[in-house]
C-alpha cells in the first residue's frame, strides 16, 4: 500500500454496510493507500445486491472525487460523499478563495470579485484525467485593479482558472450535500459503518491478515466478512428460524420463511426498544439522584 508519508505492506478493506440490519452488502479489498478510486466500484457492487429506487450511498470525504461521482451519476446511483474544503491556504493569506469568482453559463466565463470577465481560453489542462478548461483574466484589468492585492500572487499579472468539462455535475451535487436531508443522512453514516468494524476487530479479534498476495487477501476478506454476516444473522434470528430458512432454501420456496422472519424481527425490535426505554429511565435517575 501506497502511503503519502511511507510505503506498507499492508491492504485497504472495502466495506459497504446496509443501514437497517448492519450487514456487509458489498466487500473488496484494494493496494491503494487512500479511496479515492474506490467509490464507483463499491456502490456499483452494492447496486447488484440492493437494487432500489431508494438506494442512497454515505461515504466518508476521503471518496470525494469527482470522476468517481460523475460514474456514479452517470449509472443512476445516488451517492452522497462530503466534499474536501479547501481554499483555508488563501483564507490564511488574505486571498480571495474559488467561490468568489462566479460561473455564467452564458458568456462561459468567471466574474471575478472586480466584476471583471474571465474568459475561457483555448488551453486544456488534463487533470487527474480529467480535461479541464482554461480560463483567463485580461492584464489591462488586473494591473487596474484596486483589489489586485487579494487576487494575484507578487509576481503575476493575470487571474488564471480552470473548469472541469462537467463541473455542472459535481456543482448540483454539492447543492444537494447541503440541504438538511442530506446532512442528516451523512451524520448517520459513521454510525453505521463502525458496528460491522467494531465486531470484527473486537468480537471477532481480527485485526490483520494472516495471508499473502492479494488474491489470498481477497479470499480472507471475504470470509471474514462472511463470518461477520453469518454471525449477524443469527443474532437477529436465532438458530431456529436459522434452521427453519436452511430448510425453505433447499426447498427453494422462501415465500413463508421470509414472512416468519420479518414478523420475529419486527418482535425483536419492539422488545428492544421497550428494553432500552428502561435502561434509559434507570440511567436518567441516577444522574438526578447524584
Ligand atoms: S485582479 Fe483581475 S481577476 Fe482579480 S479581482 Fe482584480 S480584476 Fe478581477
Amino acid at each position: 500500500m501506497v502511503k503519502p508519508a511511507h510505503n506498507l505492506m499492508a491492504y485497504n478493506s472495502q466495506i459497504c454496510v446496509d443501514d437497517k440490519f448492519k450487514f456487509i452488502v458489498a466487500t473488496d479489498v484494494t493496494s491503494s493507500g487512500t479511496d479515492k478510486q474506490e467509490l464507483h466500484k463499491m456502490a456499483m457492487q452494492t447496486k447488484e445486491v440492493i437494487d432500489s429506487p431508494n438506494l442512497v450511498i454515505l461515504a466518508d470525504k476521503g471518496y470525494y472525487s469527482a470522476a468517481e461521482i460523475k460514474k456514479c451519476v452517470d449509472d443512476g446511483i445516488k451517492t452522497l460523499v462530503p466534499a474536501i474544503r479547501t481554499g483555508q491556504e488563501l483564507i490564511n493569506k488574505g486571498k480571495f478563495t474559488k467561490d468568489k469568482f462566479i460561473y455564467d453559463k452564458e458568456q462561459d466565463a468567471y466574474t471575478c470579485p472586480n466584476h471583471k470577465f474571465i474568459s475561457r481560453t483555448k488551453s486544456i489542462n488534463k487533470s487527474y484525467a480529467r480535461i479541464m478548461h482554461m480560463y483567463r483574466s485580461s492584464q489591462t484589468d488586473c494591473m487596474a485593479c484596486p483589489i489586485k492585492d487579494k487576487c494575484l500572487g507578487e509576481k503575476t499579472k493575470t487571474k488564471q482558472t480552470q473548469r472541469w468539462e462537467y463541473q455542472e455535475i459535481l456543482d448540483k451535487y454539492n447543492q444537494n450535500l447541503e440541504t438538511p436531508e442530506s446532512k442528516a443522512l451523512i451524520k448517520k453514516r459513521s454510525s453505521i459503518v463502525e458496528h460491522p468494524f467494531g465486531t470484527i476487530k473486537r468480537n471477532l479479534g481480527w485485526d490483520h491478515f494472516l495471508v499473502r498476495s492479494k488474491k489470498k487477501v481477497q479470499g480472507e476478506n471475504a470470509l471474514i466478512m462472511f463470518t461477520y454476516n453469518f454471525k449477524r444473522l443469527l443474532n437477529l434470528i436465532g438458530i431456529a428460524l436459522f434452521k427453519k430458512l436452511m430448510i425453505a432454501l433447499a426447498n427453494g420456496d422462501l415465500t413463508q420463511i421470509r414472512e416468519e422472519i420479518a414478523l420475529y424481527i419486527a418482535n425483536f425490535r419492539l422488545y428492544i426498544l421497550n428494553y432500552l426505554q428502561y435502561i434509559f429511565m434507570v440511567q436518567f435517575s441516577k444522574k438526578f439522584s447524584l
